[in-house]
């Protein structure tokens, strides 16, 4: 059996929000609830969700960026929940981040030479010199650059080569993890793929596991081995990547999944129909005052009584995974079936 590289056990975070007028105490936001998974190295992990789902507040947990009430980050087998001011030079160098803003997260002033060179001087201790520079243009050549972008600054770049170099940029230290957070979200249709082929060829020649963060379930599979699907907090289903994809168990899983457009007009219109099946106006509840049943209860067209009484516990899907969903255990009793045709019933009746 594979040995997981990252392991994500029971991980909450909880903080204290901004105070309302006329509240008369701070809220607590609680942006990440009991969220488990892991990645094997050589493997990518999608996290999905639509915005405000959390998935960013787990990836600054695992980077040590906010604060963790709960819960348990190992690396390599080693706890890492809290990263101590002398270790983390040693952790930056096995976790490295591509941010959605390549503009903001590289820094302006600099030529791409001292962007992809500063790690490899701080991690490694080779100066700015003929060795350092060979190894710039190596890793220019892995994410497709020539070297004629050594001297540019960031803002003589695309979108596309700015995300280009922020990949060689991580690469630089040779980590075991890269977390990319709505990495390609900004860039157009046709770059965003360009960059998703430099990740896929840059694990194959390197073997570092992603963890892999966005909204839009399509793109996520393209690059992800396994999926786990966010809500409020929360992760409501979790499996591979394809038999999610294929199969989804949970109402909100497939109501991502037909949210987004397809070129095929039969496959749009497919997609149309079941789109139509969800209360697409209603709010999500506050992270600062979440039920006690389920989180997606106030947008499910087929939410029953127990759904806001009680938290769903999770079933094993067909997929493989496992899904939080009472229609899997009460009521049309899914069993880990997709939910798919249920909802196409379901929504050919006039009760829903
Ligand atoms: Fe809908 Fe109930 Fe399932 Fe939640 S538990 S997704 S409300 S059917």
């Amino acid at each position: 059996m594979t040995v997981p590289f990252l392991e994500v056990e029971n991980l909450h975070v909880h903080f204290v929000g901004r105070q309302r007028l006329f509240a008369s105490a701070m809220p607590t936001i609680k942006a990440v609830n009991g969220i488990s998974f892991s990645i094997e190295r050589h493997r990518t992990f999608g996290l999905v969700g639509e915005s405000g789902s959390g998935k960013s507040t787990v990836a600054r947990a695992i980077l040590q960026l906010a604060d963790i009430t709960a819960g348990t980050i190992r690396l390599g087998g080693v706890d890492v929940t809290n990263v101590r001011a002398h270790e983390e030079l040693a952790f930056r160098k096995r976790v490295q981040a591509v941010l959605q803003d390549p503009y903001s997260s590289l820094n302006q002033v600099h030529q791409v030479r001292t962007i992809v060179g500063d790690g490899i001087t701080r991690h490694f201790g080779i100066r700015p010199g003929p060795e350092r520079e060979k190894r710039i243009l190596s890793l220019l050549d892995e994410v497709g650059l020539t070297d004629d972008f050594l001297d540019r600054y960031p803002y003589e770049m695309s979108g596309g080569q700015r995300q280009r170099v922020s990949i060689a940029r991580a690469l630089a230290v040779a980590p075991e993890l890269i977390i990319a957070d709505e990495a390609t979200s900004a860039l157009d249709v046709s770059v965003q793929s360009q960059v998703l082929n430099v990740m896929k060829r840059v694990q194959a020649d390197t073997g570092v596991a992603f963890l892999f963060i966005g909204h839009d379930l399509d793109v996520v599979r393209h690059v992800s081995d396994d999926i786990g699907v966010m809500y409020l907090g929360y992760l409501v289903e979790q499996g591979d990547a394809d038999g999610l994809h294929d199969s989804p168990a949970h109402p909100y899983t497939e109501m991502l999944i037909a949210s987004v457009p397809v070129p095929d007009p039969a496959g749009q219109a497919d997609r149309r129909t079941l789109r139509r099946s969800f209360k697409r106006d209603s709010e999500p509840p506050s992270p600062a005052d979440l039920p006690i049943g389920c989180p997606f209860a106030s947008r499910c067209p087929f939410a029953m009584d127990i759904c806001t009484e009680m938290m769903p516990t999770p079933t094993v899907a067909r997929h493989g995974g496992h899904v939080r969903c009472h229609l899997h255990t009460s009521g049309p009793i899914l069993a880990g079936e997709s939910v798919v045709p249920y909802i196409r019933s379901a929504s050919r009746s006039p009760s829903v």
